[in-house]
C-alpha cells in the first residue's frame, strides 16, 4: 500500500500539467478541479491532511519537480500566521465566487474560471515555492486551510495515525524539524509522543530522515 501511495505521489503530478494545458484549450474540462478542492477536506474528516502529503497533483509537483529548483530557504513567518492564512482564503475564494457568479449561466464560461484559478496559483505556487521552500503554497493554500480546521475537528478519531516517536532512540539532533516541508518543528511533539500538529502532511518526510529510526506512523 505504501508502495502505490509512492508511486501515486511520485506521479500525480502530470495531471496538473495536463490540466493546465488541456484546459486553455479545452476549457469544459475546468471543472474536474472540483475533486481537487474537495478531497483535502474530505480526507481530513479520516486521516487529517493526507490528500496535500500523497495524492494532491500540486503537491506531487511540489514535492517531485519544484523541490529540485527551490533555493530551500526559510518561508517569511507572516505567511505561517493564522490572520493570513484566513485573509488569502477569504480573498481567494471571495474572487473566485465573485468571478462564477458573473459567468454563471454558461458551462464553459464557468470552467474557465476554474482553469484560469488553477494556472494562476500554480504561477504563485512556482514562484513561491523557486525563492523560498517548494511547499510554500501548502502553509497558505486554501484548500490546505479548510483542511487544517477539518482535522482539528476530530470528526473520526479511531482513524487518525500519527507520526510517533520513539522516545528511547530519539537523540534531539532536530533533523526531523529541519525536513519538514511545512515547518512543523516535529521534536517539539517529542514530549507527548506524537506529531499532532493539524498541518501535518503524514509525508512522511521527517520518518524517512530520522538517522535513528525514531520515527514511525501509528
Ligand atoms: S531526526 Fe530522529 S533522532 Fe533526530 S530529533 Fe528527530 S526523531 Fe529524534
Ligand atoms: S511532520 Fe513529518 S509527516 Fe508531517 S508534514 Fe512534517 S515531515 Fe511530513
Amino acid at each position: 500500500m505504501d508502495k502505490i501511495k509512492k508511486n501515486i505521489h511520485k506521479w500525480v503530478w502530470v495531471l496538473l500539467v495536463v490540466y493546465c494545458v488541456v484546459g486553455i484549450f479545452y476549457p469544459s474540462i475546468g471543472v474536474a478541479a472540483l475533486i481537487c478542492m474537495l478531497a483535502p477536506s474530505i480526507a481530513a474528516i479520516f486521516k487529517g491532511r493526507i490528500w496535500c502529503g500523497n495524492f494532491c497533483p500540486r503537491g506531487s509537483f511540489n514535492d517531485t519537480i519544484l523541490s529540485k529548483i527551490s533555493k530551500r530557504k526559510n518561508v517569511p513567518e507572516f505567511l505561517k500566521t493564522t490572520w493570513f492564512k484566513l485573509v488569502f482564503l477569504t480573498v481567494l475564494m471571495g474572487a473566485f465566487a465573485f468571478q462564477i457568479v458573473l459567468v454563471w449561466g454558461s458551462v464553459i464560461e464557468v470552467s474557465l474560471v476554474f482553469v484560469r484559478m488553477v494556472i494562476i496559483t500554480t504561477v504563485l505556487t512556482i514562484i513561491l515555492g523557486i525563492i523560498y521552500n517548494h511547499r510554500t503554497w501548502c502553509m497558505i493554500c486554501p484548500m490546505g486551510t479548510m483542511a487544517h480546521y477539518v482535522t482539528k475537528l476530530q470528526l473520526v478519531k479511531s482513524k487518525f495515525r500519527y507520526i510517533t516517536f520513539n522516545k528511547g532512540t530519539c537523540v534531539d539532533c532536530k533533523i526531523c524539524s529541519k525536513n519538514c516541508p511545512i515547518g512543523i518543528d516535529v521534536l517539539s511533539h517529542k514530549n507527548i509522543g506524537k506529531v499532532t500538529h493539524a498541518d501535518c502532511l503524514k509525508c512522511n518526510a521527517c520518518v524517512e530522515k530520522c538517522p535513528k529510526k525514531s520515527l514511525y506512523i501509528s
